[in-house]
């Protein structure tokens, strides 16, 4: 047994299906899903060790099922390993794993290779572009759902796990982390839109109360309620600008941070998307001046 990858993760079952794996450097969260027919790995962590050798040592799979990796969003600290699972070339992909997936939502940006951390990914290969609705099948009654998620970053996805009445979340949302809309693409009106998306699925469901989700940090099994509504709130409230906002600079990021009073939840935005904001509120402000007093009370 390898040595390297025993050292860099640990694995931790949080249900008859679902495998939580924390890369140990970066305190990452992975998922694997197994189902009678098919298992699916979401996210690769940034790379520290070798996952693949790590899944197949710790024997997470039964001999010969299907492996599908599904990544989340791209960015270098969830497509990291990927090279171990699908290399470029005639190699084609890694023995006994059926495809390397991301979300269809924008290749172009999908495809380009993440420069935002500081570690380079080694190259990879999507095989197969999942598109917005479709049901991935993992074995008998145990399907995921593919939901297009769009915020963070503008490829990112969200997948529902009706079996275990549990939503897997990328960085759309963690506690106690900061969230960062700071990329080039990212967006608070996306990220909105999403939150609202996820809360409809939450609400939907047979058991909206016990709905759990699993996030790319920090929460690997926690209750989606009240949080999720919490978020959304919280989100509402920093676009119409009753937030207290914090200037900051850290590393490459340049914006502004808000922190709930709790401080549970923590989202920093870019100086771009403040400037957005801000000229959003001044032309509606604008507009209500011409208009009447009560009509002042828009949202977005
Ligand atoms: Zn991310």
């Amino acid at each position: 047994m390898s040595s390297t990858s025993q050292t860099h993760y640990t694995v931790e079952k949080l249900s008859p299906f679902v495998h939580c794996i924390r890369e140990v450097s970066t305190n990452l969260l992975m998922y694997l899903i197994v189902g009678d027919e098919r298992a699916v790995l979401i996210d690769t962590g940034s790379g520290s060790g070798n996952l693949y050798d790590f899944i197949q040592n710790q024997r997470l799979l039964p001999a010969k099922m299907k492996l599908l990796v599904i990544n989340s969003h791209n960015h270098a600290e969830q497509t990291g390993a990927n090279y171990q699972f699908s290399a470029n070339g005639k190699a084609g992909k890694s023995h006994c794993v059926e495809d390397l997936c991301a979300s269809g939502a924008d290749r172009k940006y999908t495809l380009k290779l993440d420069s935002t951390f500081d570690w380079q990914v080694k190259p990879y290969k999507i095989t197969r572009w999942l598109k917005h609705g479709e049901v991935v099948k993992l074995g008998k009654n145990a399907n995921i759902t593919v939901h297009y998620g769009p915020g963070h970053t503008p490829d990112a996805t969200f997948l529902v796990f009706a079996a275990d009445n549990r939503l897997f979340i990328g960085d759309t949302f963690h506690q106690f982390d900061e969230i960062l809309l700071t990329y080039e693409r990212s967006s608070i009106k996306q990220l909105i839109q999403t939150i609202g998306s996820i809360l409809k699925v939450i609400n939907e469901s047979d058991k909206p109360r016990e709905m759990r989700f699993s996030a790319s940090k920090t929460d690997s099994n926690s209750p989606c309620l009240p949080m999720l509504k919490n978020y959304q709130r919280f989100l509402f409230s920093i676009v119409a600008g009753v937030q207290k906002e914090i200037p900051l600079r850290i590393d490459e990021h340049e914006g502004s941070r808000f922190e709930s009073r709790d401080k549970l939840m923590k989202v920093v935005l870019s100086r771009n998307l403040m400037a957005q904001l801000k000229l959003a509120r001044t032309a509606r402000d604008d507009s209500s001046v011409q208009s009447s007093p009560a009509e002042s009370n828009s949202t977005l």
